[in-house]
């Protein structure tokens, strides 16, 4: 028996140890996976035809092109694949409930603004009307640039002055659907203002703060205290103020952002319940209304344990917009409102998988016992237990040993702290 046992220590190291320590086959999301070699290996899928690469294999073609690590790899195929889950996902879940509404994601600028990303997205994003979200001007500039699709939204989001109410409502008038979001009181009466000016009617969101606090790492821009979005009184003022105006046909749409990585599908659902109940509140005002944008927070399992850990995610793509689509559904039914598009902001869903840091192993570190040091006279003393435990030693006692083992190893280091006891001898 303990032969066996000694065969199988951390020297012995196979396949199936190596994907049950990393939990690939978990986190990998079928786009990772070990192969029979011991290889890390991609797999891509274009036109439902799937291969697997090894990444030690790219990394040796690399090296022979004369590229030398670390390099960045990005594979443009697992970003298609996934603007299509999640898009596909909410039309089966739509179509699952009999939700009358539908959905268009908008990718947040700022979680990835890699050029190729935002290239790709809007790109391989067209046939679901994928948009973009963008937090600054900047970031507006760039998907003014890159969307040209009359059914996509740009939703705007951020702090905004005079500089980037005008780019969005230009935006509109070049016929790009750009939807200023109130973030802040003062925004309202600056967005009247300069739409005015420009003569065009704004597309208006407002940014809610859920009183639901999700939990999570990431989680601080959600709830009451955040620095974004109005409170229920702040959203009554601003709905006064464009009723005055004689615009409440421009305010369409409806935001919150309980925060990013939310790991526990709970709070996910009690977020959408109350987003709803604004939403029809909204509706009952007299509001045009017709979106309803969920924010992002989808999150990843990167530890592949499944759990509500914030690392983690107790949830799938499928339950996610489930549960949101019929939260809202149901909500909407109960007060005879119709039921909105779904606009969702999901970030890290869409680009956490599709690129690859590779980097050489540089050194590599084993832990290793020294051997003991040689025992003499004076020391022995210090070790009186220590050596006592070692010569009662026995397969019976072993548990018993190690328990009386470590207890006395802290009583030496305690003494050590207290000057008592010596280096030589606490290395003894
Ligand atoms: C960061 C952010 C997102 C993206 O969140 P993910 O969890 O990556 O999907 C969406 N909306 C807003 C307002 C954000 O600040």
């Amino acid at each position: 028996k303990g032969k066996v046992m000694a065969k199988r220590d951390i020297h012995t190291w196979d396949v199936e140890r190596s994907s049950s320590l990393y939990r690939i086959d978990q986190w990998g999301s079928g786009y990772f996976n070990i192969n029979r070699k011991g290889e890390v290996e991609v797999n891509l899928r274009n036109n439902n035809k799937s291969s697997a690469v090894s990444l030690l294999e790219i990394s040796q073609g690399l090296q022979e092109r004369g590229l030398k690590m670390p390099v960045l790899l990005r594979f443009s195929d697992i970003l298609d694949d996934r603007i299509k889950f999640i898009n596909e996902t909410f039309r089966a879940a739509i179509k699952d409930v009999g939700y009358k509404g539908s959905y268009k994601g908008v990718y947040p600028i700022k979680v990835n603004q890699q050029q190729q990303v935002i290239e790709e997205i809007c790109h391989f994003g067209k046939q679901y009307h994928h948009g973009l979200e963008t937090g600054s001007k900047a970031e507006l500039i760039a998907a003014l640039a890159y969307l040209d699709d009359p059914e996509a939204y740009i939703v705007c989001n951020g702090y905004k002055d005079e500089e980037y109410i005008d780019l969005a409502l230009k935006g509109l008038m070049l016929g790009i659907q750009t939807v200023l979001v109130i973030e802040m009181p003062q925004e309202a009466a600056l967005i009247i203002e300069r739409s005015k000016e420009l003569g065009v009617r704004p597309i208006i969101g407002i940014r809610m703060k859920p009183s639901t606090i999700a939990s999570g790492h990431w989680t601080d821009s959600g709830g009451e205290r955040s620095a974004f979005g109005l409170n229920t009184t702040q959203i009554i003022n601003a709905i006064d103020l464009l009723r005055n105006e004689g615009m409440l046909d421009c305010l369409q749409l409806l935001h919150y952002h309980l925060g990013s990585q939310i790991p526990n599908i709970h709070d996910i659902r009690v977020g959408a319940t109350e987003a709803a109940r604004f939403y029809v509140g909204l509706v009952k005002e007299g509001a045009k209304m017709g979106l309803l944008d969920i924010g992002g927070g989808l999150a990843i399992d990167y530890d592949g344990s499944s759990s509500n850990t914030s690392n983690s995610r107790n949830y799938t793509m499928a339950e996610y917009c489930i549960d949101v689509i019929e939260e809202v559904m149901n909500i909407c039914n109960e007060s005879d409102v119709e039921h909105p598009t779904i606009i969702s902001e999901s970030g890290r869903a869409l680009v956490a998988y599709y690129s690859v840091l590779l980097l050489n192993v540089l050194d590599t570190n084993v832990f290793k016992t020294e051997a003991p040091l040689e025992i003499s006279d004076e020391l022995k003393p210090v070790l009186d237990n220590l050596l006592y435990v070692k010569k009662s030693l026995s397969e019976k006692t072993v548990q018993e040993c190690l328990n009386d083992l470590n207890y006395y190893r802290e009583e030496i280091r305690v003494k050590f702290l207290f000057g008592k006891v010596n280096m030589r001898e606490r290395a003894a």
